[in-house]
């Protein structure tokens, strides 16, 4: 968490809210260290215009008007808020941009493992660079899908959380995805037909899409919420992740972790098909 939906919801409300502000002052917090070092960031943010604010993979881009960019990955417990007033109760902030027309955004980090950072032109380029193609660009392809996947030997549930394969995608995407394309979570990379893509491809587009519609998944650690501190309604509508009965055919859903992250299935709906 976050991950595609949740990350586009911030950059498509950061990129109205926050086009053409200039950012006047910045703060980093002493105990937190800014890429590639506080000095160097706040020197290259103060005074620049904003030109857009978009969204790769997980990571959102904030371009400023000399083309460079800053960067900031949530990772697991990052947030972004803005503040039309004085900040409020909000803790854990590491780095503050004071726009020009009073707005604050407060990044905040509590368990520190995302990212704030500023990135040259070419940096862009080369992060851009790293990421598998996104799952919502039309022009993203199940053979495409397919080809990569079998470079990596591993299982499916694996593979789709693996952003070298595809963007953006994490656990609950991957888990609700593949339930609704009626595949097993184990099944290995290399057993993954044309056909099982092409339906995987589809249900992965569906669940995003309308994830973005409800603004995200906000889980019960209230973790994630919106720049304004909306939170997302997705999680009413999950098609198998955390729950306990299968929604289609009444089984019990099984649960077990894969690489140490929780994934959700239907033994029936979603059979492994042993060859
Ligand atoms: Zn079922």
């Amino acid at each position: 968490m976050p991950e595609l939906p949740e990350t586009q919801t911030i950059a498509a409300l950061l990129n109205k809210n926050l086009k053409g502000r200039k950012i006047v002052t910045v703060q980093v917090s002493k105990d937190y260290r800014a890429l590639p070092s506080t000095e160097i960031f706040i020197k290259a943010v103060t005074g620049k215009e904003i030109k857009s604010v978009r969204r790769v993979a997980k990571n959102i881009l904030i371009e400023l008007e000399n083309g460079n960019h800053i960067l900031f990955h949530l990772a697991m417990t990052g947030r972004l808020l803005l503040w039309n007033d004085k900040i409020g109760n909000e803790r854990w902030v590491k780095v503050i941009l004071h726009l020009d027309n009073g707005v604050k955004l407060t990044f905040s980090d509590m368990r520190v493992f995302g990212k704030a950072a500023v990135l040259s032109p070419k940096q862009t380029q080369e992060l851009e660079a790293r990421y598998g193609p996104e799952p919502l660009d039309k022009k993203t392809t199940h053979q495409q899908l397919v080809d990569r996947l079998k470079t990596k030997r591993t299982n499916i549930k694996n593979a789709l959380l693996d952003q070298e394969i595809i963007s953006g995608i994490g656990n609950i995407y991957a888990t609700d995805a593949l339930f609704l394309a009626k595949i097993n979570p184990f099944t290995k990379t290399s057993e993954i037909t044309l056909e099982n893509a092409n339906r995987l491809l589809d249900s992965i587009r569906s669940v995003l899409k309308e994830s973005i519609k409800l603004g995200g998944s906000t889980l019960n650690d209230k973790m994630y919420v919106d720049p304004f501190g909306k939170e997302g309604k997705y999680q009413e509508h999950f098609k198998i992740y955390s729950k306990e009965k299968c929604p289609v055919c009444g089984s019990k859903v099984s649960f077990i972790k894969i690489s140490g992250r929780g994934t959700y299935f239907c033994p029936s709906c979603q059979p492994l098909n042993k060859q």
